[in-house]
C-alpha cells in the first residue's frame, strides 16, 4: 500500500504556534479571551480568526519582521528530503494563515511544499481572513483537516495509508481519518482523552525514525 503524509504546520512544522503568537503579539494578549470557547469547540475557528484579525493594527512591515523570528522544527528538511527519497508526498494542512506560512517555507528553501491554508492579507494596516475552501460538513475548522484528507482518498484511486502529524485541537478532524497518527501537546492529550492511538513524538528526526522502522520510509536520506 502506498503511503501518504498530512502534517500540521504551527507547532508541529514550525516550533512554535505562529498564528497565535501573531495575535498575541499585536493584540497585546487580547487575542487569549478567545481561547477558552474555541478549545471548547463553543465558537469556530472563524469566528475565532476573524475576531482575531480585528485585533491587530500593524504595519506590514512590522508583521513579517516578526513572522522572520520563527523557526521551523529542526529536523524537517531532513524529514521532507527523506518523503522525497522515498516518493511518499506530503501535504501540509493548516488551520493557520496562509501568508507566514509561504513566508517561513520560502526561507528555508521548502516553498515547492503544497499547503492547504486559510487566507490571510497583510495590508491596510492589519490582517484580512478569508476561507478558500468550504467545508462540506465540518462547522468548527476554517479549513478542515479530516475532509482534506477524505479528499485524498476519494481522489487517489488507490488506497493509501495516511500518516498524520499534529500537535493541537486544530487537528481533532484528522485524527478522525488518518490510519497513524503522531501526536504532541494538546493533540496527545486529546488523543489520551478520547481513546485514540497515537505514537507520541518531539521533533521531526522521531517522526522519520519511527517510519523507518516500520519500513514505510528509506533508510537514507
Ligand atoms: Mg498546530
Ligand atoms: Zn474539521
Amino acid at each position: 500500500m502506498k503511503t501518504v503524509l498530512f502534517c500540521d504546520f504551527d507547532g508541529t512544522i514550525s516550533r512554535r504556534d505562529v498564528g497565535y503568537s501573531i495575535f498575541h503579539h499585536f493584540s497585546n494578549g487580547k487575542n487569549d479571551e478567545l481561547l477558552p470557547d474555541w478549545k471548547a469547540g463553543r465558537i469556530s475557528t472563524r469566528e475565532c480568526l476573524l475576531r482575531e484579525a480585528e485585533m491587530v493594527h500593524a504595519s506590514a512591515e512590522d508583521i513579517y519582521r516578526y513572522v522572520d523570528q520563527f523557526e521551523l522544527d529542526r529536523g524537517f528538511a531532513d524529514f521532507v528530503a527523506r518523503c522525497d527519497k522515498s516518493r511518499v508526498p506530503l501535504f501540509i494542512t493548516s488551520d493557520g494563515l496562509d501568508f507566514y506560512i509561504r513566508r517561513l517555507l520560502e526561507k528555508n528553501d521548502l516553498a515547492h511544499l503544497e499547503f492547504t491554508s486559510n487566507i490571510g492579507r497583510v495590508q491596510n494596516g492589519g490582517i484580512e481572513i478569508s476561507f478558500p475552501v468550504e467545508n462540506k460538513s465540518c462547522r468548527r475548522c476554517g479549513t478542515c483537516k479530516g475532509e482534506r484528507i477524505q479528499r485524498f482518498r476519494e481522489e487517489a484511486g488507490e488506497p493509501h495509508r495516511v500518516i498524520f502529524v499534529g500537535d493541537g485541537y486544530s487537528d481533532v478532524c484528522a485524527t478522525r481519518e488518518a490510519d497513524i497518527i503522531f501526536a504532541k501537546k494538546d493533540l496527545a492529550r486529546y488523543c489520551l482523552a478520547n481513546d485514540i492511538s497515537y505514537l507520541g513524538y518531539d521533533t521531526f528526526f522521531d517522526v522519520s525514525l519511527l517510519l523507518v522502522q516500520h519500513g514505510y520510509l528509506l533508510d537514507e536520506e
